[in-house]
């Protein structure tokens, strides 16, 4: 008789409680037979973190907040679940030995996780960009050192991780992201300076975390998903397009030598890029639905509007300066996202810091040694202080 027993893998989910960590546990608990959850952890949401827990039967919930330990004591009482808090636990939690962490973080402050469960020899399931961007090379060779596996859970990584065969790296042509063009793709600039928390959330076509829907909101998603894509697939910046395809069903595209392009298609549904980087090589139905070609209305293609979306030019030059220019870009967007959603200022500013960071403040931090994963920590807090201080002396604050 043939046994249908698999081993079951070992998870552990970094940022549980967000939009992908979520999702990830949907697709765990949609097959209990393929995973086991040893641990899930989050920033600040106790409830949801205690709650996931006990859902998915987790080991060890850790929250970053020390001071909300107590509380996530007293929610898992009746429980066997154990606790942690603080950000060296959360370490601690990605560097125990399980088959994938998956690392839904959002930010900066997802990096040491990440080296972490890499350096103790864990693969990781990646959605968290922001460290890939900041430290992308780092990343790379330390999981090539440590026999590690990255699995990309950015949709447009991950389909082209599905299509892109490593070893045939010479006959790509090139990368082609695709983007949505987030909620403004047809307003005019002086309407999306202007644009409120609100609309910058909404948007058209998926369901996500706060920083990447004001991201896709500025393109500099896809900014950074240029800059991602040539660390994981460590192809130059000259190889790697973006077109606005506002439909979101082909994911992205790899175009070979040989004139032939492979795409990978779906649904705008996270569990389709979780399931597959949880399961790899193996496919799991994700409860998500099989997209129905009939249904699909048609498909458009066009060129993104850099006047209008500077932020995709501003990825290429980060790309050309190099890994600096990365973590300052980064840092620099992290700030100031965080300061329009704080409403301190307007959507319009975002850009303007940005732009301020590489082109005025970069250059007088070119000259950072970027020999450590502490020294990537240090330009990105030097950013964070300066672009702090730009927008205190240089943005009209908004009433
Ligand atoms: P989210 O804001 O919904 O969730 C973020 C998670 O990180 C939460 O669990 C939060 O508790 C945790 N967290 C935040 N700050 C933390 C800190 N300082 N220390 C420890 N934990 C912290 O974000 P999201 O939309 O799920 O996105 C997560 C990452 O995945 C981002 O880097 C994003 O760019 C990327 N991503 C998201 C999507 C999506 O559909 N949401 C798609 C592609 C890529
Ligand atoms: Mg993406």
């Amino acid at each position: 008789m043939f046994s249908s027993m698999k081993q079951k893998k070992i998870v552990t989910i970094l940022g549980a409680t967000g939009s992908v960590g979520q999702n990830t546990v949907d697709v765990i608990c949609k097959n209990p037979e393929s995973f086991e959850v040893y641990a899930v952890t989050a920033n600040e949401n106790v409830e949801l973190l205690a709650a996931t827990a006990i859902k998915v039967g987790a080991k060890l919930a850790v929250i970053a907040n020390q001071n909300l330990e107590n509380d996530l004591i007293k929610l898992l009482s009746d429980s066997d679940v154990k606790t942690r808090s603080g950000s060296e636990a959360i370490n601690e939690c990605a560097a125990h030995n399980v088959d994938i962490v998956m690392c839904a973080i959002v930010g900066f402050a997802g990096l040491r996780p990440l080296i972490y469960a890499i350096e103790n020899g864990n693969n990781v399931a990646v959605a968290n960009k922001e460290p890939l961007v900041a430290a992308g090379e780092f990343i790379t060779n330390l999981a090539k050192e440590n026999g590690v596996k990255i699995l990309p859970v950015d949709s447009e990584h991950n389909a082209i991780f599905q299509v892109f065969e490593d070893n045939n790296k010479g006959q790509v042509y090139k990368l082609i992201l695709t983007a949505s063009g987030g909620p403004f793709l047809n307003w005019n600039k002086k309407e999306i300076d202007n644009a409120t928390t609100d609309q910058a959330l909404k948007h058209p076509n998926w369901s996500m975390g706060a920083k990447i829907s004001i991201d896709s909101a500025t393109m500099m998603n896809k900014a950074l998903e240029i800059i991602e894509a040539a660390y994981l697939f460590d192809l130059p910046s000259e190889q790697i397009d973006v077109v606005i395809h506002r439909q979101s069903i082909i994911h992205s595209m790899v175009s070979y030598k040989d004139g032939s392009m492979l795409a990978q298609l779906g649904q705008s549904d996270m569990r389709t890029p979780i399931a597959s980087a949880l399961s790899w090589p193996d496919r799991l139905d994700t409860g998500g639905g099989i997209l129905n070609v009939y249904e699909l209305s048609t498909l458009t293609f066009e060129k993104p509007d850099i006047v209008k979306f500077p932020a995709l030019k501003y990825a290429y030059k980060c790309l050309e300066l190099g890994q600096g220019a990365c973590i300052t870009l980064n840092a620099s967007n992290e700030v100031a996202v965080a300061a329009f959603l704080e409403k301190i200022i307007s959507f319009g500013d975002i850009i303007k810091c940005n732009m301020y960071a590489i082109d005025n403040l970069y250059p007088k931090l070119a000259y950072y040694e970027l020999k450590t994963i502490e020294d990537v920590e240090n330009l990105d807090q030097t950013v964070h202080l300066a672009i702090k201080e730009y927008i205190v002396t240089k943005l009209t604050p908004k009433g």
